[in-house]
């Protein structure tokens, strides 16, 4: 008699890769490797997430990289990296009708309300069919965290432990076939970029690092706010945190060997360096734990009373201007042209074009935010929310920064270099004028060939007008009853223990 065949699903365990492609100080891909059961190596390619208003194809781009490194890393260790496409809950569904899901290691997310309203659906999926769904902290930030007080020793505590170990042994699962990964042309990513991506991967994060610490990073802080040589002298490698190709620890113990390897000559120079990448690297966990600790800055001002500061009605020309890099502010303009084209610009130079937009066209940090989301290859919604809120002066517990973009122009670009770089309408306009040419006489725009209002736009706002008009504004929101008494609540909450980083209350406010 013919045997029935067998109905028992064949038991798997899953590694969901998300935002950590990497094998190397993985806590998920560790515990599983400690399981003998066969183990799924899953990366979910989530269609609806690249539709939404925040994602680009230059963050696919990298993260195509980063896949494809990440499948050479698992086939060492005799693995294959499955690839599929669609929502994730389908794709648990469809894995769950043809095997016996055990369990299922992932690292804990914290991005942005589309991904956490994603795993609040798994996980209810997850717990219905008896499916463990275990999760790992990432980096330095604690989810349940009780007490502001406690996160810095926390997270200081959790940087100084070990890495764990890339395992030898995982037991293998070959039987499910994935998808190739989508080409970066693939019509899924729906907004587009023009220009450059860095490249991804892990082999190049660990390049990029290693090039940092051994020469690049020499200048480090000297041009950390320089456009035009701070793409050169700073780390880049946030794309990689972002994406996972590195952990914050791994990173965290690199400066220390190369601090620990300096000789006499090279010391002083490279101990301020690394010491100002870690106290970096300490920002970023401090600022991801913000929207761990409080997701709805990703749409709310923190501090409500500047809810309705900014109209919530777009002023379309003054953005498109801003967006295109067609302001009639140099400086502004040639930052922003060479974001677009490069997917990166330096620290202060994000938070000048957030300034701008805010305080001298009044735009709102939401709408604002979601076009430099796009254009970062680094996109980190935790450091990236926190930080339009902090530059547009509504979290009511720092103080207000105003970049002064013709200030700012002379001090980080005096030969107006970077601006004849990104604004080729300006290559023949003489240095006396570059930073401010609206003052160029009719013989001057003549000869430079650039007739300002025709060729390059005059200035599109009065920057000194529209700072006295914001300041105006602010001071009124600042004495309202009760201001102060929310500002508390908020430092409390969300507040930075160790620096004058955030200070309450908001009375000052600093002209850069
Ligand atoms: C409005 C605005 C939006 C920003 N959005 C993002 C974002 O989406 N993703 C992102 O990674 N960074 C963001 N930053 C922070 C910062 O500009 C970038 O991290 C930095 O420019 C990346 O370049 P790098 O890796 O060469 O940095 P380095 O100067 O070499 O620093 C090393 C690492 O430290 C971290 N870091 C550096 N500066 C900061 C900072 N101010 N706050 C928190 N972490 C920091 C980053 O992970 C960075 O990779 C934003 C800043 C502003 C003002």
């Amino acid at each position: 008699m013919a045997e029935k065949p067998s109905t028992k699903k064949s038991e798997i365990q899953i590694v969901w890769f998300k935002k950590d492609l990497r094998i190397t100080d993985h806590m998920p891909v560790y515990k599983a490797s400690k399981i003998p059961i066969p183990t799924l190596m899953l990366y979910i390619v989530e269609t609806d997430y690249w539709s939404k208003p925040f994602a680009n194809r230059r963050h696919w781009c990298f993260i195509h990289d980063s896949l494809e490194d990440l499948a050479l890393d698992l086939a060492t260790h005799k693995q294959q990296l499955v690839i599929k496409i669609g929502s994730a809950i389908q794709v648990f569904k469809d894995l769950h009708l043809k095997y016996e899901i055990v369990q299922i290691f992932a690292h804990e997310e914290c991005g942005n309300r589309w991904t956490y309203d994603r795993d609040i659906e798994v996980r209810k999926w997850f717990l219905k069919n008896h499916i463990d769904f275990k999760e790992f902290p990432s980096n330095g930030v604690v989810r349940g965290l009780k007490d502001r007080n406690e996160w810095s020793k926390i997270r200081n505590s959790r940087m100084q432990e070990q890495l764990i170990p890339t395992p030898n042994n995982i037991t293998a699962f070959k039987a499910e076939i994935g998808s190739p990964i989508p080409s970066k042309k693939d019509n899924i990513f729906l907004n587009n970029f023009s220009g450059i991506v860095q490249k991804g991967g892990r082999r190049q994060a660990l390049k990029i690092i290693n090039s940092f610490l051994k020469i690049r990073g020499k200048n480090y802080l000297y041009n950390i706010s320089k456009p035009g040589k701070s793409e050169y002298t700073c780390s880049r490698i946030s794309p990689h945190l972002t994406w996972g190709t590195i952990s914050t620890k791994e990173l965290i113990n690199m400066t220390k060997d190369k601090a620990k390897n300096l000789d006499e000559n090279e010391s002083k120079i490279w101990k301020k360096n690394i010491s100002a990448l870690n106290s970096r690297l300490t920002w970023r966990c401090h600022f991801i734990q913000k929207l761990e600790s409080q997701p709805s800055i990703e749409f709310q001002c923190m501090h409500s009373y500047y809810e309705k500061l900014r109209d919530k009605q777009l002023n379309s020309n003054f953005y498109s201007a801003w967006k295109n890099g067609l302001t009639g502010y140099p400086f502004v303009d040639a930052c922003m042209r060479s974001l677009n084209y490069n997917g990166w610009i330096n620290f202060r130079m994000r938070a000048m074009l957030v300034s701008f937009a805010s305080y001298d066209l009044w735009l709102d940090w939401r709408k604002i935010g979601y076009h430099l989301a796009q254009m970062f290859t680094d996109y980190e919604p935790g450091i990236h929310y926190s930080q339009l809120q902090m530059q547009s002066g509504v979290t009511g517990i720092n103080t207000l920064r105003i970049y002064n973009p013709i200030k700012q122009s002379y001090d980080q670009d005096p030969k107006g270099e970077f601006i004849k770089k990104w604004v080729h309408e300006l290559e023949n306009v003489p240095e006396a004028w570059i930073h401010e040419p609206w003052k160029m006489s009719d013989g001057t725009q003549k000869k430079s060939k650039c007739y300002i209002g025709i060729d390059y736009p005059y200035k599109i706002v009065d920057h000194s007008e529209a700072v006295k008009d914001a300041k105006s504004r602010f001071s009124k929101i600042i004495k309202k009853e009760g201001f102060n008494q929310k500002a508390k609540k908020i430092f409390s909450k969300l507040g930075s223990r160790s620096r004058k980083r955030d200070n309450l209350p908001n009375k000052q406010l600093s002209l850069f």
